[in-house]
C-alpha cells in the first residue's frame, strides 16, 4: 500500500514545516540520503510576471534543497528544460538562484539527450530523454498543480514531460496528433522510465482554468508527497473533483495503480475550475475505422481560440506550434484547424493567457444527449 502525505500551509512564507511533513517520511522509506546526490526536477515553465503561477513556488525550490541538504545528501541538483528560458535565467528571474548556489545546488537546464528503451513498450519502443537523472541516487519531481487544456490536469507524472528536449517535444505533440491516449501512454512511458523517488505536489496556490500557462490562481493550501508519482497523481486528481483523468485510465489498463492511503493534515476536497475537456466522446471513435476516428477528432477536439484584445502580437505561438498551424497575419495568430493536432502549445506558452481551448458545437451537444441519457438511465 503506497502512502501519499498531505500537509496545510497558508501561503509559502513559512511553508518549511508543511514541506517537511510530506518530504521526510518519503526520506525514511527510502532509507534515508545520506551522503547520497539528489536531482530535483521542479515544474518551471516560465516566469513571466512576479509569482507566476506557471511554476513551482520559489521558496518550494529553496526550502526543499534545504531539506534534503540537512538531511545529509551530498549533492543537491536542480536541472529541467523550460520551454523559451533557460534554468538559471528562471532562478534568476525568480530571486533564488544567488540563494540555491550559496546552498551548493548545481542549477542547470538538461543537456545530455539519449534514447532510453521503454519498460513495456505498449506504444513506444524508445524515447529521447535527458540522461543527467540517472547520475544521481535519487530524483525529487516537484509539480505545481495546476489544470491543463491537453491532459486536463498537470502533476507529477506530466512533469516529466519536461526530461524530452525541446524540439522532441514539438515533435511527440506531432508524433502523437489528437491522439491523447497516445500521449498519456507516453507520460506514462516517461514515468516508468525515471520513477522518481520522491514526489511532491505544490497546492498551495493552484492553477484552475485556462492552465498550464495563464489560468487563475486557485488557494487550496496544501502540499502531498508520495514515492509513488502515479498514486500522488491519483490522490490529488480526486481530492480536485477530477474524475476519469485520461493517464489515470490508461495507467489501469495497464495495471500501474498501487493500492494508496491519504494521511496528515488532508484538505478539504475543493474542485477545479476545469479547461474545457479535449472531449468525453474522444474514446468512442478509437474502435472506428482511422478515416472515420480523424473526422470525429477534427470535428469535435476542443480548438484553441483567439482572445485578440489580450494578443500582444509576439508571436510565440507562431514558433511553438508543431505543425505551423498558426501563422501570424497583421500582428494576430491565425489559425489552420484542418492541420491543428490540438496539442495546445499554444495557448500553454502564449505569455498573455490570449488563447483559450474552446468547445466545438458538436461536442457540446453530443455530451448534452449523452448526460440526458445518463440521466435517464440512472432514473
Ligand atoms: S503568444 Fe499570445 S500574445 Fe503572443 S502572438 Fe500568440 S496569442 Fe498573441
Ligand atoms: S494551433 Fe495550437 S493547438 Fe493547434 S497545433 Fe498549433 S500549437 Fe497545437
Amino acid at each position: 500500500m503506497t502512502t501519499v502525505y498531505y500537509s496545510k500551509s497558508a501561503d509559502y512564507q513559512d511553508c518549511r514545516a508543511a514541506i517537511e511533513a510530506v518530504l521526510l517520511p518519503q526520506i525514511e522509506e527510502r532509507g534515508g540520503v545520506q551522503g547520497k546526490s539528489v536531482m530535483l526536477k521542479p515544474n518551471l515553465l516560465a516566469w513571466r510576471r512576479p509569482d507566476d503561477i506557471a511554476c513551482v513556488h520559489p521558496a518550494v525550490i529553496v526550502e526543499t534543497a534545504k531539506i534534503f541538504k540537512a538531511a545529509g545528501a551530498s549533492k543537491v541538483a536542480l536541472l529541467e528544460n523550460p520551454a523559451v528560458q533557460t534554468v538559471p535565467a528562471i532562478l534568476q528571474a525568480m530571486g533564488i538562484l544567488d540563494e540555491l548556489k550559496e546552498l551548493g545546488v548545481y542549477c542547470e537546464t538538461f543537456k545530455n539527450y539519449c534514447r532510453q528503451e521503454t519498460e513495456e513498450k505498449v506504444r513506444f519502443h524508445d524515447l529521447e530523454i535527458a540522461a543527467e537523472f540517472k547520475e544521481y541516487d535519487f530524483v525529487c519531481d516537484i509539480c505545481k498543480v495546476k489544470t491543463h487544456a491537453m491532459m486536463t490536469l498537470t502533476l507529477c507524472v506530466k512533469n516529466l514531460f519536461g526530461l524530452v528536449n525541446g524540439s522532441a517535444r514539438l515533435g511527440w505533440h506531432l508524433a502523437v496528433g489528437r491522439d491523447f491516449e497516445q500521449f498519456a501512454d507516453l507520460l506514462l512511458d516517461l514515468y516508468l522510465r525515471v520513477k522518481p523517488d520522491f514526489n511532491i505536489a505544490d497546492g498551495v496556490i493552484c492553477m484552475e482554468g485556462n492552465g498550464p500557462g495563464s489560468g487563475n490562481p486557485a488557494e487550496r493550501n496544501f502540499f502531498a508527497g508520495s514515492t509513488d508519482s502515479l498514486a500522488l497523481d491519483r490522490s490529488v486528481a480526486e481530492l480536485l473533483g477530477v474524475k476519469d483523468l485520461l493517464l489515470i485510465q490508461n495507467a489501469g489498463k495497464r495495471n500501474l495503480c498501487t493500492e494508496y492511503r491519504n494521511v496528515g493534515d488532508i484538505p478539504e476536497a475543493l474542485p477545479l475550475v476545469l479547461p474545457d475537456p479535449p472531449g468525453i466522446m474522444l474514446s468512442w471513435g478509437l474502435t472506428l475505422p482511422p478515416g472515420i476516428r480523424e473526422w470525429m477528432r477534427k470535428t469535435m477536439l476542443s480548438r484553441p481560440l483567439l482572445d485578440p484584445k489580450k494578443c500582444i502580437g509576439c508571436g510565440m505561438c507562431e514558433r511553438m506550434c508543431p505543425p505551423h498551424s498558426l501563422k501570424m497575419k497583421n500582428g494576430n495568430p491565425v489559425f489552420h484547424l484542418d492541420t491543428c493536432i490540438r496539442c495546445y502549445c499554444c495557448q500553454e506558452h502564449c505569455p498573455k493567457g490570449a488563447i483559450v481551448s474552446k468547445k466545438t458545437f458538436l461536442m457540446k451537444s453530443l455530451e448534452w444527449i449523452e448526460k440526458r441519457l445518463l440521466r435517464r438511465h440512472r432514473d
